[in-house]
């Protein structure tokens, strides 16, 4: 049976892990480090993934977005603080959210994640990036970042979304899976904690074929994996195949079941960073439920109890009973 302690939630969420690592919460603060992405600056395409929004998928961190990375921190901070009381300590992870974070000189990239991880109440960084903007001289200014902070973590998030090439194509992602499983084990080799991001209700996959996706991400034992439902857009290529009849979006309770299968099938220790979905309310044209994110979780959390207590298996492996 596994060790890693759950807290009580009943699968590894990232706020468990927190508690684990620093005997407190942990509050994500979204930036924008005002890059774009090869999928829009026309070097593979420019019309983006077919459900990215204009601000690149980063639409929190819009809000904060004016200001240099420290000046976005420093709002962020006081944002929070304004809501709960923070710990004394650092208890903010700097989350680089907004396009590819990745793409723009190596000099560029060591100022900005410098920058983050030199504030005193910051804990790591994540960043948000695309497989196939992770050159040498990139993954070199990574472990040299980390390993610059060797209090702090640095984290490299990974859209992979579906392992299914048809999918894939449809969605516009742009890379292959060949390319997607270099980075990983690149990364890997450079002990770098990598999260990668799922999508669960794209247009024409099955619940069998998420699962296959699921499965293979399992496999991969990556640090963490975000399970995303998807959401649609306004203004986005997705949005007009949407409201052209061309796809369904998942209903809640499809949702729950196929999310509680996914998350019966990962390994204890893979800490879940995300499974809802983040779409900003002024955007999203669908699913309208999944704006109420708090009965999206404890509809989840209620069936995954019931789950455990009529099949005795879920929650076994981690320390929820
Ligand atoms: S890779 Fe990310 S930022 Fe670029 S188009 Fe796709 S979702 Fe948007």
């Amino acid at each position: 049976m596994s060790q890693v302690n759950w807290h009580g939630k009943p699968y590894y969420s990232l706020d468990a892990w927190c508690k684990n690592h620093f005997s407190h919460k942990c509050y994500k603060i979204a930036l924008n480090a005002h890059m774009t992405c090869p999928n829009r600056d026309g070097s593979l395409d420019t019309r983006g993934c077919i459900f990215c929004s204009a601000g690149g998928s980063g639409d929190f961190a819009t809000a904060v977005s004016c200001g240099d990375i420290a000046s976005q921190l420093d709002e962020g901070i006081q944002r929070i603080s304004r809501k709960m009381p923070a710990p004394d300590g650092p208890c903010f992870i700097a989350y680089f959210q907004a396009y590819t974070n990745t793409y723009a000189p190596a000099a560029y990239l060591e100022q900005i994640f410098t920058e983050a991880l030199s504030c005193e109440k910051v804990c790591g960084i994540s960043i948000a990036t695309r497989p196939d903007c992770l050159p040498p001289d990139v993954l070199a200014l990574l472990a040299r970042c980390r390993d610059a902070f060797p209090d702090k973590f640095l984290w490299v998030e990974l859209g992979l979304q579906t392992i299914h090439p048809a999918t894939a194509d449809y969605i516009r992602r742009g890379f292959d899976l060949a390319c997607f499983e270099t980075a990983v084990r690149n990364l890997k080799a450079l002990s770098i904690p990598v999260i990668v991001h799922t999508i669960l209700g794209l247009p024409g996959e099955s619940a069998d074929a998420m699962y296959e996706t699921i499965s293979y991400v399992n496999e991969l034992s990556p640090f963490g994996i975000k399970l995303q439902l998807l959401h649609v857009l306004t203004g986005t290529d997705l949005a007009r195949d949407y409201l052209n009849g061309s796809f369904q979006v998942l209903d809640l309770d499809t949702y729950l079941d196929i999310l509680t299968k996914c998350l019966g099938m990962l390994s204890p220790e893979i800490v879940v960073h995300r499974v809802t979905g983040d779409g900003p309310k002024h955007l999203l044209l669908a699913p309208a439920w999944s704006l109420n994110k708090r009965n999206v979780l404890n509809s989840l959390h209620a069936r995954l109890r019931e789950q455990a207590i009529t099949q005795g298996c879920l929650y076994q492996r981690g320390s929820f009973l």
